[in-house]
């Protein structure tokens, strides 16, 4: 078969191989990213269709895009589709393409950021684009911010538009990643609507030791030995699970068999089930929504070969859970670094607190008959990520925020899930053609 028979909607898989192909990589320096290029490809498919069009720029090739087609009543609920236009990092050995080829391989488009999120936002794009040159008059207003940054802290993107353009893009509802993929249950298909996400405490710690010669090691105070037991020791720290509401509603809807479901939900058992599960993703998951994780991510330290290092820098990626506050951390990590703790000092920390939506909201009811038009006998099921998202931005403006896009069944869950931020990341053109087709149908009844 040609593949070009294959492809329902071309352009939106052609959109996509290019946002894939400019590889607007976002390393977490100001530096990298580059998403003005990414920025340029959606300006050009929406530029000339009859909407506004403004583009930030708070430092350098830092862009960021945000266009809106203007409801006819100021007091009608407004509707913003957010979509990250920065990619994270690969290592390409592991990959068996090009990372940044945006190859259309059996129906696929292979490449960094196919499922986070260049396949959402460029079906967000392609939406827009169609309704504003169809002449879309909506009630209430549609707004399309393609965003740099989200892969860092947003502190170039959406975290510099909410504080400096807010009027721009504040909106009463906002969609952006993720959700959407289809996951099959013994009750039958469901698929997630995002409405909450984890909070993340990024930090650093500093390991001290005593600088001298590494030629005479034995009883040196050695920084990186230290910093070895410091890890060791918050890895095996016994993190206490946290049931809560976010989390008993996901496992409400997961038709899990009953015994798995009370285990799922009780505090005491929740630890071991994650431990033993065959099934690594959903035990992954299951883990990391009831517990605060701690992960060590990157380690600086030492300064010639034959010096004992008398410091290490360790960062940790740290999430929490609803409710869960920055002194809550503070105090987790000094219980379980106990007494080397007074070599251990906290440098700095960047809080994010876990934001949630509320599901009894006119959004989750349109989206909820999505699903059941484009997966008849489908339902919805609220779910909630381990992971952070724009979405907290504008959660905090006041918004109700909520990941989905529409996906085929082409792909499984585990199999999307393993490819954020993973290798090989692909999406299917089908998926894309129907986040597409959902975006443009959704304004038409939402916001009319
Ligand atoms: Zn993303």
């Amino acid at each position: 078969m040609k593949e070009s028979s294959e492809v329902r909607d071309p352009e939106v898989v052609e959109l996509l191989q290019q946002l894939i192909r400019n590889a607007c990589v976002n390393d977490g320096t100001a530096e990298s990213g580059h998403e003005a290029m990414n920025v340029e490809v959606i300006r050009d498919r929406i530029e000339g269709s009859g909407c506004d069009l403004e583009i930030y720029e708070p430092i350098s090739d830092r862009v960021s895009l945000v266009a809106r087609i203007d409801g006819s009543d100021p007091g009608a609920p407004s509707l913003c589709y957010l979509g990250h236009t920065d990619v994270v990092p690969v290592n390409s050995d592991n990959w068996s393409r090009d990372p940044f080829g945006g190859e259309l391989v059996n129906g696929e488009v292979w490449g960094r950021g196919a499922v986070d999120m260049l396949n959402i936002t460029a079906s967000m794009a392609v939406a827009f684009g169609r309704l504003a040159r169809g002449g879309f008059r909506p009630r209430g207003s549609l707004i399309l911010a393609a965003v740099a940054d989200e892969e860092a802290l947003g502190t170039h993107g959406s975290a510099w538009l909410t504080e400096h353009a807010a009027s721009a893009v504040e909106a009463d509802y906002v969609i952006t990643e993720e959700g959407g993929i289809p996951i099959e249950t013994a009750n039958g298909r469901r698929l997630p609507i995002t409405v909450g996400e984890k909070g993340s405490c990024w930090c650093r710690l500093r390991v001290r030791g005593v600088a001298g010669h590494a030629s005479a090691p034995l009883r040196t105070d050695n920084a990186l030995v230290n910093a070895a037991e410091v890890i060791r020791r918050l890895f095996q720290f016994a993190v206490p699970a946290n049931i809560h509401d976010a989390w008993r509603r996901l496992v409400g809807g997961m038709s899990f068999p009953e015994e798995i479901a009370a285990m799922l939900l009780d505090p005491d058992a929740i630890g071991e089930l994650c431990r033993s599960l065959p099934d690594l993703g959903l035990a992954r998951q299951a883990h990391a929504l009831t517990h605060m994780t701690i992960a060590p991510t990157i380690v600086h330290g030492g300064a010639k070969l034959n010096i004992i290092p008398d410091k290490v820098d360790l960062d940790l990626d740290i999430r929490t859970l609803p409710g869960q506050r920055e002194s809550d951390v503070r105090s987790l990590l000094a219980e379980a670094i106990g007494d080397m703790g007074e070599k251990v000092e906290i440098l700095w920390t960047h809080y994010d607190p876990a934001s949630e939506s509320s599901v009894n909201t006119p959004l989750w009811d349109e989206l909820d008959a999505m699903v059941r038009r484009f997966h008849p006998g489908a339902e919805s099921i609220p779910f909630f990520s381990a992971g952070a998202t724009d979405g907290r931005f504008f959660r905090r403006l006041g918004a109700v925020a909520y990941g989905f896009g529409m996906f085929s069944d082409r792909l499984s869950f585990a199999q999307f899930m393993s490819m954020f931020h993973g290798d090989d990341e692909r999406v299917d053109v089908e998926s894309l053609a129907l986040s597409a087709e959902m975006f443009e149908a959704l304004p038409r009844s939402f916001l009319a």
